[in-house]
């Protein structure tokens, strides 16, 4: 997206709806998106290559989950409260930090013409020679069995979340849905709880074991961002559903081992069943940002695991998938089986 900042504000109010604007909204579909007014869904790269026979991506050999059947999706496509520097989206072009609760959509409606978008996108691939066109008739025929609510900007900052989850919970085909959150909004993790609309598997990114680092790398625009990050850490320790700790490591800002016991310290505020350690990846508008050399090899990702093992008594490897770089620790106190659904692809 080579426009300038000024140049022009991707997010409208139009019949006092807050809508994707139509020069955004464009360049996202020329990407491969599908988009509803201020929602947005993806085919993910790991979905592509499943649906072209290879294997399932890393959350399906984790935990279970259909990678065939994943709707990748955002209700808060181009809002966040944080500008960080490995984020593949054009955060730069990011505005409000308010979504009005009187000009969002309602989540049946959200979900109704992401469904759409979703079948629209799965339609490119019935033509790909790769395909198996039976597996590709079903999923097509189908609903999507798996939600992994993220995509881009903050699915916490859309204020009728706990409604949108708890209408994925009653749809029938729905078996898992994972949400990913920055904890820029606690209180929004509170209220999925009190309505009983927390996801299948919530996950909050970590990046940082100090407030230094975490300003370098998640570049907060919340006066109070590191407070509110580690209020959604303590919310981690009693959240009703399973937990992940998610943590991106980059080579220039976060990698220094001398820090591991740190992070440590921070992980057992939050005791998450899991701990999934990954390497930044040079994708997306990140490269605008970072180097290359920012990523680290699947060697090194195991390595500094391992290493955070040792302070980590409660938890032992579970797993990696070198295609991702990424390792999984799991709790052996706060214990849940790691298989969501049996098993497939
Ligand atoms: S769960 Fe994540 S990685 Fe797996 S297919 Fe869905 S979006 Fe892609």
């Amino acid at each position: 997206m080579e426009n300038s900042k000024e140049e022009f504000s991707i997010i409208e109010i139009i019949e006092d709806k807050i809508k994707i604007d139509e020069n955004t909204k464009k360049k996202l579909l020329k990407a491969g998106y599908g988009v509803y007014n201020h929602s947005a869904v993806e085919i993910c790269h790991l979905h592509e290559k499943a649906l072209e026979g290879e294997s399932g991506c890393y959350k399906n050999k984790f935990y279970g989950i259909e990678t065939l059947r994943c709707m990748q999706f955002s209700p808060a496509a181009m809002f966040c409260q944080n500008r960080c520097i490995y984020c593949w989206r054009a955060t730069e072009f990011y505005k409000l930090l308010k979504m009005d609760e009187n000009k969002v959509d309602e989540p049946k409606e959200i979900i109704k013409n992401l469904i759409k978008e979703w079948k629209r996108l799965l339609s490119g691939f019935g033509g790909n020679p790769k395909v198996d066109k039976k597996v590709f008739k079903e999923i097509f025929n189908g609903m999507p069995s798996h939600f992994a609510i993220s995509l881009s900007g903050e699915p916490t900052m859309y204020p009728k979340l706990d409604k949108l989850v708890n209408y994925l919970k009653s749809l029938p085909s729905t078996k898992s849905i994972f949400l990913v959150t920055n904890g820029q909004e606690p209180e929004m993790l509170e209220k999925l709880q009190k309505e009983n609309a927390l996801p299948t598997q919530l996950y909050l990114s970590m990046n940082a074991a100090d407030f230094e680092t975490f300003k370098k790398v998640n570049v907060p625009l919340y006066k109070d961002a590191w407070e509110r990050w580690n209020k959604s850490l303590q919310f981690l320790s009693k959240a009703n559903c399973r937990t992940v700790i998610r943590i991106t490591l980059i080579r220039s800002l976060n990698y220094d081992k001398s820090k591991i016991p740190n992070w440590a310290e921070l992980i057992k505020i939050g005791n998450p069943h899991f701990v999934e350690v990954k390497s930044y990846m040079h994708l997306g508008l990140s490269t605008k940002r970072l180097k290359k050399e920012d990523m680290l090899t699947h060697e090194e990702i195991k390595e500094w695991a391992f290493e955070l093992l040792k302070y980590l008594p409660n938890f032992e490897y579970m797993d990696e998938d070198k295609r991702s770089r990424v390792v999984v620790l799991q709790n052996k106190e706060r214990y849940v089986d790691r298989w969501i659904t049996k098993k497939t692809r």
